[in-house]
């Protein structure tokens, strides 16, 4: 089993600790929205994974909260993170985040990279409609928007995406009233292989622009999708040095077990109402 402080790079190089000496050393600063109220799906799961995976190649992620009334200045994050919470907490938090549309948009502009899941990637599209008709306006940075349905869709998800012109799975774990509309000319995140992803009708699954991505999956994410953590981490990486680093692979054994029983469990499951 890979310990958590002793993980090796596979194929050797670096030894028992893995990463480069210091010369190529980047701090990575990530900014975690709204981490009190969105917080519900293990969120801080996906930031544990993202800091150690960046440790492992000798590089540093500090984790800054910006919480309500926290300024968010543009250029200031390699990675804007934010979590899911149920629409009581998305309430609380709608109106502050729309106060920092600009700086948001502005940031993902300059190349920032934006992870954001289940609630907070309903808050990062134009707006998230409630049963009772009412609507709280989103940020607009993705091109979509969500209206509450009646069944919850929640179960074991697996898709099916590529990045950079590699094809991989994504396994992980959706539940979510709200159906999300992605814009005809939107680019999702994947194609749902087993579950219900953005509507439980069109197949598709989260939602990419650029260096932002946002998902309904989480469970946390990262842990079993450690390629896309690599993925996440070189990007915001590429936002601070101007280049994504080519990552030694880790030894993922465990990881890609995790993987695998979650892959496992989606298909098993099937997928739609
Ligand atoms: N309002 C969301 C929903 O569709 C909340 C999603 C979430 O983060 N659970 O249920």
């Amino acid at each position: 089993m890979s310990g958590l402080s002793a993980k090796r790079i596979s194929g050797g190089g670096w030894g028992e600790r893995g990463g480069p000496p210091n010369a190529d050393r980047v701090r990575i600063v990530v900014g975690h929205l709204y981490p009190e109220y969105l917080n519900i799906y293990a969120d801080r799961g996906n930031i544990a994974v993202l800091a150690q995976r960046a440790a492992w190649r000798g590089h540093e992620l500090e984790v800054q909260v910006v919480s309500a009334d926290d300024p968010l200045v543009p250029g200031a994050h390699d990675l804007l993170y934010i979590g899911g919470g149920q629409d009581r907490e998305q309430a609380l938090v709608a109106r502050d985040l729309v106060s920092k549309r600009g700086a948001v948009l502005e940031a993902a502009a300059g190349g920032a990279a934006v992870l954001a899941v289940c609630g907070g990637y309903q808050l990062l599209g134009r707006f998230y409609r409630f049963g009772n008709g009412e609507e709280l306006p989103g940020v607009g940075l993705f091109p979509h928007h969500t209206i509450a349905g009646e069944r919850r869709m929640i179960g074991d998800i697996l898709l099916e995406t590529e990045l950079e012109g590699e094809r991989r799975t994504i396994a992980g774990f959706e539940n979510h009233a709200g159906r999300t509309y992605l814009d005809a000319d939107a680019e999702p995140l994947g194609r749902v292989v087993a579950g219900f992803g953005n509507d439980g009708e069109s197949g598709h699954e989260g939602c990419r622009v650029g260096r932002a991505i946002g998902t309904y999956l989480h469970g946390p994410l990262l842990p079993r999708n450690p390629w896309l953590a690599d993925w996440v981490l070189a990007q915001a990486i590429a936002h601070r040095t101007g280049e994504a680093p080519r990552f030694e692979p880790l030894d993922d054994q465990l990881e890609d077990e995790a993987h695998a029983v979650s892959s496992q469990r989606a298909r098993a499951r099937g997928g739609r109402f």
